[in-house]
């Protein structure tokens, strides 16, 4: 897996900034985070009883608190992040 470079964290960070997401860690307080160096790609499930492994997704960023541990997931889409320069891995996506 290709990590994902310092010019795209910094434009998730200012994304995040932008829409007031910035407020200290949920769990803990504690004020600092980490970008995963990947994306979450969850597969959307919206018919049926039975789990499947393919369909549309979610493609998301995962910022991690350095204290404790605590994930939150934010949506590429809403940061305005799908474009063709930030693109995920292949697979299907929910439009933005
Ligand atoms: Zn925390």
């Amino acid at each position: 897996m290709q990590a994902l470079s310092k010019e795209l964290k910094d434009k998730i960070i200012k994304a995040l900034e932008a829409r007031q997401a910035k407020l200290p860690c949920p769990r803990c307080g504690h004020q600092s985070f980490i970008i995963l160096d990947g994306f979450f790609n969850p597969t959307l499930q919206t018919a049926g009883e039975e789990p499947v492994r393919e369909g549309p997704s979610v493609p998301m960023v995962v910022v991690i608190c350095k204290q404790c541990g605590f994930i939150s997931q934010h949506a590429l889409g809403i940061l305005g992040l799908l474009g063709q320069d930030q693109s995920p891995p292949p697979g299907q996506k929910i439009p933005s």
